[in-house]
């Protein structure tokens, strides 16, 4: 049980503003959980809860088996690091790292062995006189992890750990981070908006919206299949429509989009002909002027704008009346121009069936 997080129908409302909503969610001893979501959504209460800055209105929380109703921040087995790594600009690094140690009364020799093996794990050894002042933002990112480290929490708690660094040391620490939890084993719990971020470093994702969790899958489930329109949106799927189901045969259907398309997809099931559905296609699942396997939807249409992400470009192709975004790796790039006429394809097993609540 050590490690394990079980939070049980919670609730926390400040005034008239829900912040989390009814939460009910168990994080396994050693695992890399991701609250995902976009500003607002509840993520940061939901973890603020969990250290014990904030108390429910309503329901469970349990940190190691144990309820932790009552329990202050500092007697609870967990640490947090925020993204203003919140360091003493007064002390040393190693004053930083071993302070928790030093509170706890430990014998001087015990904290320099610990403090020299936390910095060792988050690559900053031999750092230990510098002063915080004389440090980037990276190293002072890391100053703080080991200084939550070292203390040996059964859960480490992180709000965008990440937020304040450029982002070429943000990909960097994602790495080291993600490292350094799979070599503890200690259970993660970490709060961003940012999907890619997320898609890095977690074994599960939550994904909340208006302080509910919207879904809660493994990594690469919830990237290939979410749910919801919601997750959906917030996971990269950029062609989302309504369409009619329109009957069909040998597990597939065909579809109609309210702007025109007809698509052929696999049998969603329980979606009878003359529903109306919500459908997902991520862009980087469909092919631009690229040969049609059998089954595919083609459709001849326009292109109607550019976007370049330099890994890869996304074109807007306007056919009929509904745009559809095609994404094509930076390898397969060629030369095109707006006005062009191009051919997409939709292989059926591309397209998702979300719900749009
Ligand atoms: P962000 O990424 O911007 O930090 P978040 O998903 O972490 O967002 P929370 O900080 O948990 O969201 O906030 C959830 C909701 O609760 C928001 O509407 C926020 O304005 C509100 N809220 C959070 N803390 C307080 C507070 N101390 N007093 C009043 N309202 C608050």
């Amino acid at each position: 049980m050590r490690g394990a997080v079980s939070i049980d129908g919670v609730r926390k409302a400040y005034g008239d503003v829900v912040a989390v909503d009814g939460v009910s969610l168990a994080v396994e001893p050693g695992e890399f959980l991701t609250l995902l979501g976009p500003s607002g959504c509840g993520k940061t209460t939901l973890l603020r809860l969990l250290a014990g800055f904030e108390r429910p209105d309503e329901g469970r929380l349990l940190i190691s088996g144990r309820d932790v109703a009552g329990v202050p921040p500092h007697e609870r087995p967990v640490n947090t690091v925020f993204q203003h790594y919140a360091l003493f600009p007064h002390r040393t690094v190693a004053g930083n790292v071993g302070f928790g140690l030093e509170a706890r009364g430990l014998p001087r020799a015990e904290i320099g062995e610990r403090v020299a093996r936390a910095l060792g794990m988050v690559r900053l050894e031999g750092l230990g006189d510098r002063g915080i002042t004389q440090l980037s933002g990276g190293q002072k990112q890391r100053v703080a992890l080991a200084r939550a480290v070292v203390l040996e929490p059964e859960v480490l708690l992180l709000d965008e750990p990440m937020g304040a660094l450029d982002l070429k040391l943000r990909k960097e620490m994602q790495v080291e981070v993600k490292n350094l939890q799979e070599r503890l084993r200690t259970t993660f719990v970490f709060v961003t908006h940012d999907q890619e971020e997320a898609l890095i470093m977690s074994d599960r994702i939550a994904v909340m919206n208006r302080g509910r969790i919207e879904q809660l899958d493994r990594t690469e489930i919830l990237y290939e299949r979410p749910r919801t329109r919601f997750a959906a949106e917030f996971l990269g799927v950029k062609n989302i429509y309504e369409a009619t189901v329109a009957g069909g045969a040998d597990g597939h259907v065909t579809l109609h989009t309210t702007c025109g398309l007809e698509l052929r997809a696999p049998d969603g099931g329980g979606y009878a002909p003359g529903t109306v559905a919500c459908i997902g296609i991520r862009p980087e699942r469909l092919g631009l002027d690229a040969p049609a396997a059998a089954g595919d939807t083609v459709f001849e249409g326009i292109l109607d704008d550019e976007i370049y992400l330099g890994d890869r470009t996304d074109w807007r192709v306007r056919v009929g009346e509904e745009v559809v975004t095609v994404a094509e790796p930076a390898s397969r790039v060629r030369e095109r121009h707006r006005g062009d006429p191009v051919r997409v394809s939709v292989p059926p097993g591309a397209v998702l069936w979300l719900e749009d609540r």
